[in-house]
């Protein structure tokens, strides 16, 4: 099989044939509905006895196109896209699980999810039971007859703890729980998660995908290794479609239902992001891994954290599980909130943004933005204090960030 970049560039070498004239990037189809030549045809299709688009909200071709193109690098049975990486996380988690039931989730995760889970859906009936992943012990404990998928970050936002996902995915196989992996800090260019034991692996394609923050998307991929005649919820349809039986609850009522499609114009533009998916990803990481050891050097920046630093808890595992390559986000403390907003109300190059994984290097403090509705004592056992900056390094020359840096903090 030929190298990550060359399919990125190419798509799968010796699919379908290409566009009849010749273009080289994928037409958009900006259209919501297709005509059939006959009744009995689009019978066929609603039917599923005819592979065929009807509707935009179920499949689109541009949409096809750039999950396929995801197929060929990420691996898997099957792959999803959709409006955002909430509407990934959402839509999954619903295809899996329901009232009276529960998910066994990491303490540390992105706050949007934490919310999701703790806010949005506990009212549905649906419990989670929050827990340090990093402690088997701990996950074994809360996983019973009633858990429906256990859920983890690759390396948590803004924690950045890394999960070691085959000793977890060891632990949810033998007990029969699908595991839920959040790639989207490394993605499927930095880590392999289907080939270390995640069953379903989920992006945010809004980050490094898009090419520069340049659409918001998100991806389910079917790793293809949970027996779904296993998961109450989908023991119908593994009936029906055996191995695909994920895959078709989601496209033909869960995703189907929930609506949350990805727009065919947005698909195009993360279609062109992931041709230069690895060169960005390869960069951002230097630059992180250089501006960590920057701060470091700087008086007034403490506890900086970055899995790339010898020093760091997870180094070791990082290394392993990402190839030496350690993602685009860190995070340093100062004195108080009050130390971090004129440190970023200094930034000149760098943008006080909430994103991650972008060509631009983003900095903002996650208390009061992203963790914002939690309390001071939730956002502490969230491990994101008053005093935290992170940043989101970007693709620009390092000697800039670092003279941006120096001088918002006060060293220069
Ligand atoms: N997962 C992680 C780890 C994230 O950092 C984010 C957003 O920052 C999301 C999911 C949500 O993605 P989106 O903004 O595309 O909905």
């Amino acid at each position: 099989m030929s190298g990550f970049s060359t399919r990125a560039v190419h798509g799968p070498v010796g699919g379908p044939a290409g566009d009849p004239h010749g273009s080289l990037r994928p037409p958009v189809y900006d259209t919501v509905s297709f005509a059939f030549a006959s009744a009995e045809d689009i019978a066929a299709a609603f039917a599923g006895r005819k592979a065929a688009h009807s509707y935009s909200r179920i499949t689109n071709p541009t949409v096809a196109e750039f999950e396929a193109r995801v197929q060929t690098l990420a691996g898997g049975r099957g792959v999803i896209a959709l409006a955002s990486g909430m509407a990934a996380i959402t839509t999954a988690i619903m295809a899996l699980a329901g009232a009276g039931t529960n998910i066994v989730a990491a303490r540390s995760l992105f706050g949007n999810t934490t919310s999701l889970l703790a806010h949005t859906l506990a009212p549905w009936g649906l419990e989670t039971r929050f827990v340090e992943m990093s402690d088997p012990e701990a996950v074994a404990a809360a996983i019973d007859d009633r858990t429906r998928a256990v859920f983890c970050e690759s390396i948590t936002n803004p924690q950045l703890e890394v999960t070691d996902i085959a000793a977890l995915a060891a632990l949810t196989r033998e007990r029969g729980v699908p595991l839920i992996v959040d790639n989207t800090a490394t993605t499927f260019y930095l880590c392999r998660a289907g080939e270390l034991g995640a069953d379903i692996e989920i992006i945010s394609g809004t980050k490094y995908l898009s090419g520069g923050g340049s659409s918001v998307s998100g991806l389910i991929i079917d790793h293809g290794s949970f027996p779904w005649a296993r998961s109450p919820r989908l023991a119908e349809f593994a009936q029906g479609f055996g191995p695909f039986a994920f895959m078709v609850a989601l496209r033909r009522e869960v995703s189907r239902n929930i609506g949350a499609c990805l727009a065919p114009h947005n698909a195009y533009l993360q279609t062109l992001g992931l041709e230069t998916l690895a060169l960005r990803v390869e960069k951002s990481c230097r630059n992180a891994l250089e501006l960590a050891r920057f701060l470091q050097s700087q008086p007034a920046a403490r506890a900086v954290n970055y899995p790339g630093l010898a020093e760091h808890p997870c180094h070791r595992l990082a290394e392993r599980q990402f190839a030496g390559r350690y993602g685009g986000i860190l995070t340093f403390e100062l004195e108080d909130r009050e130390s971090c907003f004129a440190c970023l109300n200094r930034l000149r190059l760098i943008k006080r943004a909430t994103n991650i994984n972008d060509n631009k290097t983003l900095a903002i403090h996650p208390a009061s933005t992203i963790f914002t509705e939690f309390s001071p004592a939730e956002r502490q056992a969230m491990g994101v204090g008053e005093g935290m900056i992170r940043i989101s390094t970007g693709i620009e020359d390092l000697a800039d960030l670092q003279e941006d840096l120096a001088q918002a903090i006060g060293s220069k």
